[in-house]
């Protein structure tokens, strides 16, 4: 691999115009261990004249970056795919290591980010426009779509690697460069990634990392040269983002957090339904935009439902995610663990039943860990329920009927994913018809689409008309042009063109 510079110091460096450059604001933030609460590193926190500078160089490389042929473009994504392949292993530590999430898990999204660079390798023919001959006499009509030029992604610390792939991949195939602001909490992946890229043969200044907070993604969503912002991350922020990114004249997309059901009906396979969701109830710590975290229980499966996601939780592990064997790795911050703790008396003290208490399971003291929580009879007014709690707590709402539960889904302000589990074909197609949620499972517990469907929610899951990556992300990083063409009739030319003048 390509060595363009080591780390001056212990803290994390941006990455521009294809190396590594020092903060130069005086400004940084801790970055931790999660399963140990050490400090690892500090991460810079850039100024605004630092993204200005950031996006300069940015801006003289997207101008070359359009010409490169498509065929060039997709010899990077393939080079880029195969190194990130081969070097899955390398990047799941350093997620791990900044995030907390056991291995496979981290490994695991990166697989799912591989897929979103699959498909950008894809750009000939994702790029191709429409052509029609003889729209009228002797006029062609013909689409194109050319790249916006500097495009910015703004990213959450629970997907280090996959969300930045969402964009990127897609991004950069169809001509633009691309700018990343990454979490602060976990920034180490975007580097390593920045480095594959120019292995990869990607002229630098096509992808640039900038660290930051606030300060630097309000310069981001001010500057006159990004035409376009990708967001992922909480709701609030993801309303933020649009409307000033809008305000500015810019396209934006902004993913925000999720409250997902799980709709159990009588019928339903319950070890089947129960594998899955604590599987995607628990899976990293519960910090996933699509973690299952209410489990909506119709009539009489209500008890069996509990018992069985009671059973199985004792059998997972809590613990450092790089530990052989390790289920689930720990919450993000001490700050978020106890936040997601407080939920957990809040609901038994709105009368919700804890069935399992993370409070109280044998965790390792160190480090941000919470066991696993079952709260039953929940109600919708508790907090428990309306918030999104971003942690390994599940919920499980008891209704009487199918309708009950649908509608309790549908009044729901997020609208990210949802599932349902049933044997009954009728009654899965009844839900996919009528819910009102972005993405949908039936017998499947994390919907997330494969890379050439297009990702995102509904309500406040999404702020934005187009969805992340697929053909979406193609739309979304490309302006549509057509043009209309008239040639004169050769028969018609005065000027001598070496061949006869007629049909
Ligand atoms: P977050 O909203 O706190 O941060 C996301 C990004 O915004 C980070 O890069 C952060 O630096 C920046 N940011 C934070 N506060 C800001 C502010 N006041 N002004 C400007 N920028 C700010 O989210 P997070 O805690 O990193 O991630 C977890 C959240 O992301 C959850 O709500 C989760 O549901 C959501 N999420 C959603 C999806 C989705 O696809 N819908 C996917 C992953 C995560």
């Amino acid at each position: 691999m390509t060595n363009t510079s080591a780390p001056t110091t212990s803290t994390i460096e941006h990455w521009i115009s294809g190396a590594r450059v020092p903060g130069s604001s005086g400004r940084t933030a801790p970055v931790h261990d999660p399963a140990t609460g050490q400090v690892t590193s500090h991460v810079a926190l850039a100024s605004a004249a630092e993204v200005d500078a950031a996006v300069k160089t940015a801006v003289a490389a997207a101008e070359e970056w359009r010409s490169a042929s498509l065929s060039r473009r997709a010899a990077v994504l393939f080079s880029f795919r195969e190194l990130l392949h081969a070097r899955t292993g390398e990047l799941a530590a350093i997620i791990t290591s900044e995030h907390g999430k056991v291995l496979a898990d981290a490994a695991g999204e990166i697989a799912r980010g591989l897929e979103n660079v699959e498909f950008a390798t894809g750009v000939p023919q994702l790029l191709k426009g429409g052509f029609s001959e003889q729209a009228s006499a002797g006029v062609d009509v013909y689409s194109l779509r050319q790249p916006l030029g500097v495009v910015a992604g703004i990213t959450p610390f629970n997907f280090p690697a996959m969300v930045p792939l969402w964009m990127c991949a897609n991004a950069i195939a169809c001509g633009n460069a691309f700018v990343l602001k990454p979490s602060e909490k976990d920034p180490s992946a975007s580097l390593f990634i920045a480095e594959l890229w120019k292995e990869a043969g990607l002229p630098d200044g096509v992808f640039t990392v900038i660290h930051g907070d606030k300060e630097a993604v309000d310069a981001l969503l001010d500057h006159e040269d990004v035409a376009a912002i990708s967001f992922v991350g909480s709701t609030p922020i993801a309303k933020y983002i649009y409307e000033r990114g809008t305000a500015n004249g810019k396209r934006v997309q902004a993913l925000g957090g999720a409250k997902n059901h799980a709709l159990v009906l009588p019928d339903a396979d319950l070890d089947l339904a129960a594998d899955a969701i604590v599987s995607a109830a628990y899976g990293a710590a519960g910090e996933r935009c699509m973690a299952l975290s209410v489990a909506v229980a119709v009539g009489e499966v209500a008890d069996g439902l509990v018992s069985a996601i009671r059973d199985r939780l004792p059998s997972l592990t809590v613990g450092a995610g790089s530990e052989p064997g390790t289920d689930m790795g720990p919450l993000i911050t001490r700050e978020h663990r106890d936040r997601v703790a407080g939920y957990i008396g809040a609901g038994a003290d709105a009368g919700a039943k804890v069935v399992v208490d993370g409070r109280e399971q044998d965790v390792p003291q160190d480090g941000f860990f919470l066991g696993m929580t079952l709260l039953d009879e929940v109600t919708p007014e508790m907090t428990v329920y309306t918030d999104e709690i971003f942690g390994p707590v599940l919920s499980v709402v008891r209704v009487s009927t199918f309708d009950e539960g649908l509608a309790l889904i549908n009044s729901n302000q997020y609208a990210n994913g949802t599932a349902i589990f049933t044997r009954d074909g009728g009654a899965a197609r009844k839900f996919k018809n009528e819910v009102e949620v972005g993405m949908v499972g039936i017998n499947v517990p994390i919907p997330v689409p494969v890379a050439y469907y297009s990702f995102g929610g509904w309500k406040d899951s999404l702020f934005g008309d187009t969805h992340m990556y697929g053909p979406e992300g193609i739309n979304f990083y490309t302006r549509g042009k057509v043009v209309t063409e008239r040639w004169p009739d050769p028969a018609t030319s005065t000027v001598d063109l070496g061949f006869p003048r007629t049909r």
